[in-house]
């Protein structure tokens, strides 16, 4: 029996092509991380890109003598600065607390009024799918959100926000961040400098060393991603319809 050619069934969406992005991570750093230098990729070719993030960052030291609360303010200062660096020009904190506790339907209700007051084209959002991902933030984050993909256009999903003036609205697609499966690369040479500035703002999470290795292993990465492609740098990401987020057998080879 031949395999099904789902990527031409269902061709991958174009991630450039998007004018309005909502980018959601779970803390201040991890939109960088993943997918910086295409949100300054994007915002240049004139895309309008708004920050979501999902929790304070409040436990993010190792450092006892640092309270959360300071920590929380410097993060946030740090996660404006970086988002300024690439061109974001909306911020929505959601301020859950962070650790590992989050409510995965507390967090989605949250990112579906966003997504009905933002109304993106494209949701980006860390894969909850990674392999080994043994941080539950993460994880909660990418499936409240695809799962917000999937119900924001729904008029009785979370109907609430309609009494509130906000209407339903389906983003076409949702790209994952930091993903095992990518189907999309994007070239980035021309904005990496600018990823590893904005990551040099969140001094709270990066000592002088450590932004070296991170910054070397990102690099190489990237490098990585854009053998073959006819470009030096690139970023990775997993894009699907939200037809595609469920019961959709061959979303693994999409
Ligand atoms: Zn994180």
């Amino acid at each position: 029996m031949p395999r099904i050619q789902v990527k031409e069934l269902f061709p991958v969406p174009d991630l450039l092509s998007m004018r309005r992005v909502l980018c959601v991570q779970a803390h201040p750093d991890d939109g960088e991380i993943g997918a910086g230098a295409t949100v300054a990729r994007l915002v240049q070719a004139g895309a309008r890109v708004v920050y979501l993030t999902v929790t304070d960052g409040g436990v993010g030291t190792q450092d006892p003598s640092l309270e959360p609360g300071e920590l929380v303010r410097i993060r946030r200062r740090e996660g404006e600065e970086a988002a300024l660096l690439l061109g974001v020009t909306g911020m929505i904190w959601l301020d859950f607390p962070d650790g590992g506790n989050l409510q995965l339907s507390a967090v989605r209700e949250k990112i579906i009024e966003a997504v009905r007051r933002v109304r993106p084209d494209l949701l980006m959002v860390m894969d909850p799918w990674l392999p080994y991902e043994a941080h539950s933030d993460h994880r909660t984050s990418g499936l409240a959100a695809a799962e917000a993909v999937l119900l924001s256009g729904y008029p009785h999903a979370c109907p609430q926000h309609l009494a509130e003036g906000l209407a339903p609205h389906a983003p076409q697609a949702v790209a994952f961040y930091a993903t095992s499966r990518p189907n999309t690369f994007i070239d980035v040479t021309d904005t990496w400098a600018l990823k590893l500035a904005a990551l040099k703002k969140h001094e709270s999470q990066f000592s002088p060393d450590n932004l070296e290795m991170v910054g070397a292993y990102l690099t190489a990465k990237a490098r990585e991603h854009a053998v073959g492609r006819g470009f030096e740098l690139a970023e990775a990401f997993k894009v699907l319809l939200p037809l595609q987020l469920h019961l959709f057998e061959d979303a693994w080879q999409c």
